[in-house]
């Protein structure tokens, strides 16, 4: 059983004060602009403490300036000067590169939305976890690349993580943490993606443009192609085995194309709790940016007369084999989700530059698998490692499958 992220008395004794200063990495993103929305919408609660993205310089100093922010940081050290100039005028801290970024996530900040994509958004998480910061945590990648490391970092300084993704946000919601032996099962759902119910043989031939229009949520394009292969689903599987106090074989997945209910906790007494809303974002990060209290959120009240039907279907696991794999690797452990996550992030990016076919994605995941020795990690450098080394050995079976 894994360390919980809600050990009752730790979360006691947790200050929550009134006024929260606040810090987004990866402000740019989907997740990051909804969470600057809900500030936006309460500006006597929230003060901008530092904002963070990869290299979009506009976006992000328009964002500082909008929002008053103390700090804005750009990734790409090569776009230092642009921001400098985008910030002239203003007393607001430019800086540029990983180190900047370190300082980013270390400033006293009450609350950090941890929302860069992929294992990028690794090492500023376990900054702000090291100084024992509340983190509402959008990227999953981070916790499955070094779920263990992660969780123990977190107990040893005594940080808070709050799940805002929409499925771990409901089942933290829903989830007796005082008696997690009566639970028997968790229930993940998921939107099935764009091609739930698509034949299997059209789908060798699926654009990126096609990939990454989903059905329900408005997300960046990594997550909406791990949407649409269902590997968000598999990595989904593994950051829950790591928030919560549950054993591999209770997690189960089930599609539900309407995005109405978030998932689902089952008690041993027959009791089924759930968790539903609107699909907006907003609702799960203004959880967690109102913890421990709940407060207004934007978006569109749930009518489930306007609904009218929820459906639920067991996902094909011959077309969407990302869910066997994922399992696979949660049972295996060790180096095993480091590699999942390394291989899937090189294999959607050759995907999206048009290199390999949608169906490959996961064939180069389970190559990169077979391919790479699985072993114990014992220190975060491991994780290092094994990621740098997956990266590598990805891009060369990538380049053999070139098309
Ligand atoms: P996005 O692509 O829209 O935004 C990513 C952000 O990270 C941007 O600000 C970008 O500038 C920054 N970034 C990207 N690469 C970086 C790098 N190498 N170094 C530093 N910064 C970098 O992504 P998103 O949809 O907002 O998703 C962010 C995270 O939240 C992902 O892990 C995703 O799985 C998770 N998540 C997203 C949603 C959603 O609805 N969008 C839902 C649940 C979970
Ligand atoms: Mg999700």
């Amino acid at each position: 059983m894994n360390i919980s992220i809600r050990e009752k008395d730790r979360f006691k004794v947790i200050d929550t004060p009134e006024h929260k200063d606040i810090t987004i990495l990866g402000s740019t993103g989907s997740i990051g602009t909804s969470t600057l929305d809900l500030i936006s919408r309460n500006p006597e609660k929230y003060s901008v403490k530092a904002l963070t993205a990869n290299s979009n310089v506009e976006a992000l100093a328009k964002q500082a300036i909008a929002h008053n922010a103390e700090m804005a940081v750009i990734a790409d050290q090569d776009k230092y000067s642009d921001l400098k100039e985008a910030l002239h005028g203003h007393n607001i801290i430019a800086a540029a590169g990983s180190e900047a970024l370190n300082e980013a996530a270390d400033t006293s900040a009450d609350w950090v939305m941890s929302s860069i994509v992929g294992a990028a958004g690794l090492k500023p998480t376990l900054t702000a976890i090291r100084r024992g910061a509340t983190i509402a945590l959008a990227n999953k990648e981070c916790l499955v690349c070094a779920g263990e490391f992660m969780m123990q970092q977190v107990e040893d300084c005594g940080a808070t993580i709050l799940p805002v993704d929409s499925e771990h946000n409901a089942i933290f919601q829903i989830f007796d943490f005082d008696e997690p032996e009566k639970i028997e099962k968790v229930t993940l759902t998921a939107s099935g993606g764009p091609f739930w119910n698509k034949d299997i043989a059209d789908m060798q031939y699926i654009t990126p443009v096609e990939a990454i229009k989903h059905p329900n949520w408005s997300m960046g394009v990594k997550i909406s192609v791990d949407s649409a292969t269902m590997m968000n689903k598999g990595l989904e599987l593994i950051e829950a085995y790591y928030m919560f106090p549950i054993e591999k074989e209770q997690l189960d997945i089930i599609i539900h194309p309407e995005s109405i209910i978030h998932s689902m906790v089952s008690y041993i007494d027959g009791s089924v709790l759930a968790q539903l809303g609107t699909p907006d974002m907003r609702t799960p990060i203004s959880y967690t940016l109102g913890w421990p209290h709940r407060m207004n959120a934007p978006s569109k009240k749930l009518d489930l007369t306007e609904i009218g039907q929820l459906n639920f279907i067991r996902p094909d696991k011959v077309k969407f084999p990302a869910i066997n794999i994922t399992r696979e690797v949660l049972q295996k452990g060790g180096s095993a989700p480091t590699i999942l996550n390394a291989s899937n992030e090189i294999a959607v990016k050759a995907f999206l530059e048009g290199q390999i076919d949608f169906l490959d994605i996961t064939k180069v995941v389970e190559k990169a698998l077979d391919t790479i020795k699985i072993h114990q990690m014992t220190c975060l450098n491991d994780v290092h490692d094994v990621d740098e080394n997956t990266r590598i050995v990805t891009g060369e079976i990538v380049e053999g499958l070139k098309k």
